[in-house]
């Protein structure tokens, strides 16, 4: 009696194995076809492009802060790395200015582009005004540079497309010290408002900051669609 038992359990040993095996090889190869069918059209537009992408803050300076004590910090760095990796699978090279909650002084932020000869320069922040009412995703650019607010445009368009209503349009920020320096088209996306609590639930959630990312992405690619012979002679 011993032995059937034995051959039963080589059997069932031997099947598992099989859908073990079958699992496993599934795994690996969904996600590489995935990947290669979302990317294989956008990665002959932007690959090979270099791209800083800045989360505003961090370390000391939390930046704006929503009534339910969500910090713009931490939203606009967990974006940007979700943004980053965006790019990383389409073939683009990202340099972060920080990936963790530290803190790079604006001169060195901008040095980065030269120390990489990036191609363009985003950097992510949260908006916050005393009063709540206000909403919306809202891009900035160098009034000087034509190329940055087409960059512009095309993240808002995006931005206004994947997040719901949102009738704000760029805006120039020459005020802000990254997009007055910047050697190459630079823009600013305040992703929504801290001081909106609906707004603040919303950045609160991973799925709503994947989204963004994603908006960014996009808006980024079609810029970099739309000018090739711009972009392609580097
Ligand atoms: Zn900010």
């Amino acid at each position: 009696m011993t032995l059937p038992v034995i051959i039963v359990s080589v059997k069932r040993v031997c099947l598992i194995s099989l859908v073990a095996a079958v699992v496993i090889t599934l795994l690996f190869i969904i996600p590489v076809y995935i990947t290669v069918k979302i990317n294989a059209p956008i990665t002959n537009v932007i690959c090979g492009k270099t791209i800083i992408i800045d989360p505003g803050h961090g370390g000391d300076d939390p930046g704006a802060q929503g009534c339910s004590g969500l910090l713009e910090k931490d939203v606009v760095l967990d974006i940007s790395l979700r943004l980053a990796d965006l790019f990383s699978r389409a073939a683009v090279y990202t340099v972060l200015t920080r990936d963790t909650d530290g803190w790079l002084d604006l001169e060195d932020r901008i040095e980065l582009i030269r120390s990489y000869n990036a191609d363009i320069y985003i950097s992510v922040h949260a908006n916050s005004f005393p009063e709540p009412i206000w909403s919306g995703a809202q891009t900035f650019y160098f009034s000087k540079s034509e190329e940055a607010k087409s960059l512009a445009v095309f993240i808002q368009r995006e931005l206004a497309g994947r997040l719901g209503p949102n009738v704000r349009k760029v805006k120039p920020g020459d005020d802000y010290f990254v997009l007055r320096k910047s050697s190459v088209p630079a823009v600013i996306v305040e992703v929504g408002f801290l001081s909106n609590p609906r707004e603040e639930a919303l950045l609160a959630q991973k799925d709503y900051r994947r989204r963004v990312a994603e908006a960014i992405f996009y808006g980024t690619v079609n810029y970099f669609s739309s000018v090739p012979d711009l972009h392609t002679e580097d």
